[in-house]
């Protein structure tokens, strides 16, 4: 069987493991480098490499952002500080003469979750991820969207709202920008009784009028953007993850909203089933693809 070296980066953590098959072994969690980044970058995935010297056939890479031809960029590269137009690929493939995958962390997770569907009979697939933003990735035939570019899966920035709040992107009106865990403190955080996303989920639980006026924003949003995917790509199965997409009563709110459409625009909605190691499976499974293409 192929070991992996996957690496999951995200802006505050990167995570490491062997994966084989579904088995994710020696997993390491370290933070991403927030000072002096890109010296600071270099030196971690040197370190890395060295660490697990030995012990993979090939490098797989989840990363936030969007991962251009193996350079990581975003949206809106000012995100990314000091590691905008970092040269991933290139800094991996300095310590290794393995070959080095790379895709977006939700093109990954999309991945991830493709896996535990029953793919023969499923054609067209996305994942959603609700959280501080809204990001997610598309199987179409069968086949994960990755290039030419690496954007494919930003569903998060098609428009819920053309009068709605300027997204972090530059566009107005983002599904994110008003989905979004972050969209939902803008608001909650203006209340005479402010609070944060996880409080404004406490208060809907409690049927709070206001708490749920803005979840229920929220999960109508998403409702119409899995209509869109379904209308738009024929996309048969929707997985919802994320912190807001996981909150307690949130998918059984999308969920209701779907069902209001015409029927054509409905697919069956779930909550994603695998955790914070989604990225790391999903990475390795879909280089494997890569390297038997
Ligand atoms: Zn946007």
């Amino acid at each position: 069987m192929m070991r992996c070296l996957a690496l999951d980066i995200g802006g505050t953590k990167i995570a490491s493991a062997i994966v084989s098959g579904n088995q994710v072994t020696q997993r390491q969690q370290i933070h991403t480098p927030q000072e002096n980044v890109v010296e600071a970058m270099h030196q971690t995935l040197a370190q890395l490499l060295s660490d697990y010297a030995g012990q993979f056939d090939y490098v797989a890479v989840a990363s936030t952002g969007i991962i251009n031809k193996g350079i990581l960029t975003a949206l809106n590269p000012k995100n990314l500080g000091g590691l905008a137009y970092f040269p991933l690929k290139q800094s991996i493939s300095q310590h290794t003469s393995k070959p080095v995958y790379l895709l977006n962390d939700a093109q990954a997770a999309t991945y991830a979750e493709y896996q535990l569907q029953d793919k023969n009979n499923l054609q067209n697939f996305a994942f959603i991820t609700v959280s501080t933003g809204v990001g997610g990735g598309l199987i179409l035939n069968h086949q994960l969207l990755t290039e030419p570019n690496g954007i494919a899966g930003h569903i998060g920035h098609t428009v819920a709202d053309p009068n709605g709040p300027v997204c972090g992107c530059g566009r107005v009106g983002c599904v994110e920008a008003i989905a979004s865990g972050r969209a939902i403190e803008a608001v909650s955080k203006q209340w005479d009784d402010p609070c944060d996303p996880k409080e404004v989920f406490a208060r809907f639980r409690k049927t709070d009028e206001k708490a749920t006026a803005l979840v229920s924003r929220s999960a109508k949003a998403i409702a119409n953007l899995v209509a869109d995917l379904v209308i738009g790509m024929d996309v048969q199965h929707v997985i919802i993850g994320g912190s807001v997409g996981l909150a307690e009563g949130y998918l059984p709110l999308v969920k209701q909203y779907l069902a209001q459409m015409p029927e054509i625009y409905r697919c069956p909605l779930d909550a994603a089933q695998l955790g914070q190691d989604a990225g790391l499976i999903g990475a390795a499974a879909w280089a494997l693809t890569q390297i038997n293409r």
